[in-house]
């Protein structure tokens, strides 16, 4: 179960337009933007308007009108920044196992490059 929301966290402030980002995509309930410490030659956030600290909490709580924005929203990115043609990874981290480092739910679309295998195995 998620951690209950900090409205503090950097997306929200985005959000509050209280710090800037680059914004690629905007619907009626989701917001994609650059990603400032980019891993590939596409790195672009996608998240939801409303308060969901990760996909847990996401798929608990939201509208099922949100759910389907958020979705249509990450493939309108990947295809407005060309990423469609040759392939894309979508990646969200959802709590600590997985390193999440803003709690505010995300989803990272990497591409334009060879990605690679999506994990490591364990000893390499
Ligand atoms: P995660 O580890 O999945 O929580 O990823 C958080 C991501 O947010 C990282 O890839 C950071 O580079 C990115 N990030 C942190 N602050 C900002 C910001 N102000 N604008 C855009 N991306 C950010």
């Amino acid at each position: 179960m998620a951690a209950a929301y900090d409205s503090n966290n950097i997306f929200a402030k985005i959000l509050r337009g209280e710090i800037p980002s680059k914004k690629v995509h905007e619907s009626a309930h989701s917001l994609a933007f650059l990603d400032i410490n980019p891993l590939a030659p596409v790195h672009v956030l996608v998240i939801p308007k409303g308060a969901y600290v990760d996909f847990d909490d996401f798929s608990a709580r939201a509208p099922d009108a949100e759910i389907a924005d958020y979705v249509k929203a990450i493939g309108d990115t990947a295809r407005k920044v060309g990423v469609d043609a040759d392939g894309y990874r979508l990646l969200s981290n959802c709590g600590a196992n997985a390193n999440q480092e803003v709690p505010h739910l995300h989803v990272h679309i990497f591409g334009g490059r060879m990605l690679g295998r999506m994990l490591k195995r364990d000893g390499e």
